[in-house]
């Protein structure tokens, strides 16, 4: 029988700052069946979008997406912040729910016409998809599907991506 995912999200009032729910999926981490469960919806998803290659950015995006990847038997590439990666890089800058922030991806991660897949742990206002699918294409790659555990439905960062396919498993 298919587990209830919501169990395993645990919710903090006011972090990291005042007005803030965070959603924290820890305890679906740490339960091997749940995470495989998460994953397997996700790969399911994936499959019939001929996937070439999952994005992520840092750093839950690595912990949804490098599975998922796994399975699907195809490569991982991790969108990273400011300082990370070594070598030649592509940039975007973007705002969060909370403070702002970048992310850069080396620029030869994701060849022109390579389909992707991006993975997230949550969409709260949209704007690390955003930047990331911005990444992708900078590359010339093209963005088949994004896919989240948790969706942040008030937010509205799904209006922001309106052109892309979207997953979220969890709506809060
Ligand atoms: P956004 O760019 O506003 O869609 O924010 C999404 C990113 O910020 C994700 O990578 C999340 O890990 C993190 N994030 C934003 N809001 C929350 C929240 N309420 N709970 C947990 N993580 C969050």
């Amino acid at each position: 029988m298919a587990l209830d995912l919501y169990k395993y999200v645990a919710s903090y009032d006011n972090f990291p700052e005042k007005g803030v729910t965070f959603r924290d999926i820890s305890p679906l981490m740490e339960n091997g069946e749940a995470y495989h469960e998460a994953t397997d919806k996700i790969v399911r998803y994936a499959r019939d979008k001929k996937v070439d290659l999952v994005v992520g950015p840092e750093a839950r995006g690595f912990i949804v997406g490098c599975p998922v990847a796994y399975d699907l038997g195809i490569g991982f590439v991790p969108a990273r912040k400011k300082g990370k990666l070594p070598g030649k890089v592509v940039g975007a800058s973007y705002g969060l729910e909370y403070g702002k922030s970048s992310l850069y991806i080396h620029a030869d991660a994701v060849k022109p016409g390579q389909r992707v897949l991006i993975t997230d742990d949550l969409l709260a206002t949209g704007g690390t998809i955003e930047a990331t699918i911005e990444l992708v294409e900078k590359l010339g790659g093209i963005v088949v599907g994004t896919a989240f555990i948790i969706e942040i439905s008030e937010l509205k960062g799904r209006d922001k991506i309106k052109d892309y396919d979207l997953l979220s498993l969890l709506q809060y």
